[in-house]
C-alpha cells in the first residue's frame, strides 16, 4: 500500500460553505473523488454535444473506464484494487440531529388518462405502483462540508467551481453550495489524508490492507461489498472492503 503521486500533488483540505446542509441517502457523506469524476463526466458529455460527436453513455453491463482525476492514487492491496487518495464529506459546525424531512409524491391521474389507452376507472393512490408516497429525507445541516485528500489544488478548484449542489433532491434546494475552497497542508501526513477523519477513524471505503499497520487501529463502519472508486453505485466497481466510520 503505497501513495502514488503526480508532480504537484499535496495533502489539502477541501471545504464546501453550504446554505443550509446536504441531503443524503447513505450513512456516510459524499465522496470528492465521485464529485470530480462526475464533473469530468459532465464536461466531457458538454463537449461531446457541442461537437455533435458520441459518448460513452454509462451502462451496467460496460466495465468503466477509470477518469483521470487530479488525486494521488493509493494502490490498496494491490492489483486493481487502488482507490483515490480523498475522504468522504464529513460536516463542520453541525446542527445535530436527527434532523429528517418528508417528501410526498402522488400519481397525476390527468398525465396517467393521457399515456394510457386503457386506464382503469380508479387507479388506487393506497396500493401497487402507482400509490402515493410521503419519503423520508435525512439531512445533515451544518455550514461546511470537508474532504481530506492529496492532490493537485487548482485542477481540483477548476473541476468544483462550477458546481452549485451537492447530494439528493438538489432541485428541491437542497445541498446548495455558496463557495468552494482548497487548502493545501503540505506538512500534513499524506497517508491519513488518502484515508482518515480527523478523528481518525477511517473516512472512505478501503481495502483491509490499507489499514493492515495502523496501530491503534482505525474505527470502521465494518466491511461490505461497496464501490471502490467511481462510479460508487456501478457493479464492476464493487469489491470486499472497509466501511467509513459513522
Ligand atoms: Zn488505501
Amino acid at each position: 500500500m503505497t501513495l502514488q503521486m503526480a508532480a504537484g500533488m499535496v495533502p489539502l483540505l477541501v471545504r464546501a460553505r453550504m446554505a443550509a446542509g446536504v441531503a443524503h441517502g447513505v450513512p456516510w457523506g459524499i465522496s470528492l473523488d465521485g464529485l470530480l469524476a462526475s464533473e469530468i463526466r459532465e464536461n466531457t458529455k458538454a463537449a461531446a454535444r457541442a461537437a455533435g460527436t458520441d459518448y460513452e453513455p454509462y451502462s451496467l453491463d460496460a466495465v468503466p473506464e477509470d477518469l483521470d482525476l487530479p488525486l494521488a492514487r493509493c494502490t490498496g492491496d494491490g492489483g486493481d484494487r487502488w482507490h483515490w487518495a480523498a475522504t468522504f464529506a464529513y460536516p463542520e459546525d453541525e446542527v445535530l440531529g436527527p434532523n429528517v424531512q418528508y417528501w410526498s409524491a402522488r400519481p397525476d391521474q390527468h398525465a396517467l388518462d393521457q399515456m394510457s389507452a386503457e386506464l382503469p376507472a380508479l387507479v388506487s393512490e393506497r396500493q401497487g405502483r402507482y400509490r402515493s408516497r410521503v419519503m423520508p429525507l435525512p439531512l445533515t445541516v451544518c455550514r461546511h462540508l470537508v474532504w481530506r485528500a492529496v492532490g493537485d489544488p487548482a485542477a481540483i478548484t477548476e473541476l468544483l467551481t462550477p458546481i452549485v449542489s451537492i447530494g439528493k433532491k438538489r432541485s428541491a434546494g437542497h445541498g446548495h453550495v455558496l463557495t468552494w475552497t482548497v487548502d493545501e497542508e503540505p506538512a500534513a501526513d499524506r497517508w491519513e489524508f488518502a484515508h482518515l477523519y480527523p478523528d481518525g477513524a477511517l473516512g472512505r471505503t478501503a481495502p483491509h490492507s490499507c489499514l493492515a499497520d495502523t496501530a491503534p487501529a482505525a474505527a470502521t463502519g465494518g466491511e461490505a461489498r461497496m464501490g471502490l472508486r467511481p462510479p460508487y453505485m456501478h457493479p464492476a466497481c464493487r469489491a470486499q472492503v472497509l466501511l467509513p466510520a459513522t
